[in-house]
């Protein structure tokens, strides 16, 4: 749905083809090859590559590091050192899978939760528990989304539709809700996000009830 959007709005999409090459002509920038050889002519160029956590300076420190500071579910990475932000990596506390997120109040809030558990001691510790948000705005369209869309095997539109770009989905992998995104719907969405932080079973009658009951 979303690339529909971007096409009305004259993006042309090419996906699925890596770009290799900016090509430069008398210092202008002229175009972009892909692998496939084709040629997409521009006048400027802009690249979303990405980040990747800055590690390399811990390598040999002992502190373990894999896709960022291999941390438990209280931040800690052992020998008295904790990490929060993009670079800390940590097993959710509900579903157990490895996370690691590049969001601002992901960052601020693993910053506070270390400093409380720094304060409480090791031994008071206690498990970071979040839901993971993020929203962008894309040609009045608002996107939300709380808790993770990828890897989820079924998308289910609970509220609005797809046609009418007004709608909410939640995302479920191994019959759990593991995320729940909305466009143009705040409050039906806000109702999915306890179902995230839950990781509730779906399809659960009850569920559906509670969201429904909430939503009035
Ligand atoms: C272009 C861009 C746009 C973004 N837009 C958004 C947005 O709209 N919304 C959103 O939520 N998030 C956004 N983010 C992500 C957001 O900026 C990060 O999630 C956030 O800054 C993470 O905070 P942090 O403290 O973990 O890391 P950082 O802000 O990266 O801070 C880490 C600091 O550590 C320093 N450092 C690294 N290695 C060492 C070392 N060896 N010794 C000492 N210091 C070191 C770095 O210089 C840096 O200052 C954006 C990021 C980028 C790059």
């Amino acid at each position: 749905m979303l690339a529909e959007v971007h096409r009305e709005h004259g993006v042309r999409l090419v996906t699925g083809s890596r770009a290799v090459e900016v090509l430069r002509e008398r210092g202008r920038t002229v175009g972009v090859r892909l692998a496939t050889g084709r040629v997409v002519p521009a006048d400027a160029v802009l690249a979303g590559v990405g980040a990747r956590p800055n590690t390399e300076w811990l390598a040999g420190s002992g502190v373990p590091v894999g896709d960022g500071v291999d941390c438990d579910v209280c931040l800690y990475a052992g020998d008295d050192v904790w990490a929060a932000g993009d670079v800390a990596s940590w097993p959710d506390a509900v579903s157990g899978e490895r996370l690691r997120v590049e969001h601002r109040i992901n960052a601020t809030e693993q910053g506070q939760a270390v400093a409380r558990n720094i304060l409480a001691g090791r031994a008071s510790a206690t498990a970071f528990r979040t839901v993971p948000y993020f929203w962008s705005d894309q040609y009045g369209l608002r996107v939300q989304v709380y808790g993770r869309t990828r890897g989820a095997d079924a998308v289910h539109v609970v509220d609005g539709s797809t046609r009418q770009r007004r709608f909410t989905a939640v995302y479920v992998r191994d019959g759990h809700v593991v995320g729940a995104l909305g466009i143009g719907m705040f409050r039906p969405l806000r109702a999915l996000r306890e179902l995230v932080a839950a990781h509730a079973p779906w399809p659960a009658p009850h569920a559906e009830a509670a969201v429904l009951d909430r939503r009035g």
